[in-house]
């Protein structure tokens, strides 16, 4: 199984300007073999990532003695990309591809042959050890390794061959999840996962240094330097929220058998400007895709209720589904059973019936609840995304 660990990098200054031209190279490559791509189909060639990389390799010497001075590999696998985007567009996986832009996803990557990794460093031919903050947590084969940058943090991120395997979940208890912005997680089972929240300090100097930012003048040094400090408190927060979402997830994967949850429309959302923000900061699809692995991984389930499914408005006693469910409350009594629901709890007892009836369904009886409706969800999202 190949399974990827991710490392913070502490490269010294000749280190960094290195991975930095690296990126450069890498992009430069990919965005010349995708205009070569263009170039060659429309003259009614057939393009190729190898015959691309053959083309690129005669001639960088003479019209980009730039390229040698990094491994030649950053162009190769960059080019080596290019063709893998093309397969995902032929095969309507991806969009088309496009040109890659300074400073978005700057990464180059290397093959097993190019580097050796020992203990808490990674060798690079020319270049040295660079130092590791932790050691590899995978053992087996190594087969490549990708560096990347977020704000001024370098990363590599080496993927192995391995057949280092979390235990499998024996368990099968089924739980429904509710991820929420006051508190994290709400299981069905009453257990209620507050969660760190960002410090409240570190929100202030974020709004401070947005608010330097914006009155620095244009193209001058200062503003360079305040969007680098603003940068870097972003990837700050973001670390701080992933390493939770970590923990909730390795949790939910190895306690659980069956795991229902919402599915909320990422994209929806994020057109919403206002509501872009709190979205980021749950990082609602992070949580999914780390669900999604990690319980493939351990034979546990993840089962994402229908889009239209009001897990808020239905009491989880009775099914009666509240005609209104006004963004501010918390908690309300059933009309119907009169039972005292708390919103969030609520809505996760819906999403593990959901669950259940689900993998029931999956076995050929058809219980889906009925209640779902579209005008819920705008309500459903901004009940979510109260975050200041
Ligand atoms: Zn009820």
């Amino acid at each position: 199984m190949l399974r990827s660990h991710k490392i913070r990098l502490a490269p010294n200054n000749k280190q960094s300007t290195y991975f930095a031209k690296a990126c450069g190279v890498a992009r430069f490559a990919f965005n010349w073999a995708l205009a070569e791509w263009k170039r060659q189909y429309e003259a009614g060639e057939k393009p190729t990532q190898a015959s691309l990389r053959r083309q690129l390799n005669a001639i960088k010497r003479e019209q980009f003695p730039w390229m040698l001075e990094v491994t030649k590999n950053a162009p190769q696998m960059a080019i080596v990309h290019l063709g893998q985007a093309f397969q995902n567009f032929f095969a309507g996986r991806a969009k088309y591809p496009t040109f890659k832009k300074k400073g978005i996803h700057d990464r180059f990557a290397l093959t097993n042959d190019q580097f050796a990794v020992s203990d808490k460093q990674i060798r690079i031919p020319n270049l040295g050890w660079v130092r590791m903050r932790e050691g590899l947590r995978f053992s087996g084969r190594i087969m490549s390794a990708t560096f990347s940058r977020k704000a001024d943090q370098w990363f590599v991120s080496i993927t192995v061959d391995t057949k280092d395997r979390p235990p499998t979940c024996e368990n099968q208890a089924v739980v429904g999840v509710d991820l929420g912005v006051n508190r994290l997680a709400t299981l069905s089972d009453g257990t209620l996962i507050q969660g760190t929240k960002p410090h409240k300090a570190l929100l202030n100097r974020l709004q401070r240094l947005s608010r330097s930012l914006s009155r620095k003048q244009k193209g001058s040094k200062n503003r360079v330097k305040a969007k680098r400090k603003l940068a870097r408190l972003h990837v700050r927060i973001a670390n701080i929220r992933n390493d939770e979402l970590h923990k909730l997830t390795t949790r939910l994967a190895s306690q659980y058998g069956v795991i229902g949850i919402e599915d909320l429309n990422v994209k929806g959302m994020m057109a919403n400007h206002h509501l872009a923000r709190a979205v980021g900061d749950m990082g609602f699809h992070e949580f999914r895709r780390q669900l999604e692995y990690k319980t493939g991984m351990r034979g546990s389930q993840v089962i994402v209720a229908d889009r239209w499914f009001a897990s808020s408005k239905i009491c989880s006693v009775c099914e009666t589904k509240q005609e209104s469910m006004p963004l501010s409350t918390r908690e309300w009594t059933c009309s119907e059973c009169g039972t005292h629901q708390e919103r969030d709890l609520n809505a996760a007892k819906n999403l593990m019936k959901w669950a259940v009836s689900s993998t029931v369904t999956a076995c050929g009886e058809d219980v889906r609840p009925a209640h779902t409706e579209a005008a819920s969800m705008k309500q459903e999202f901004n009940a979510k995304t109260t975050y200041v």
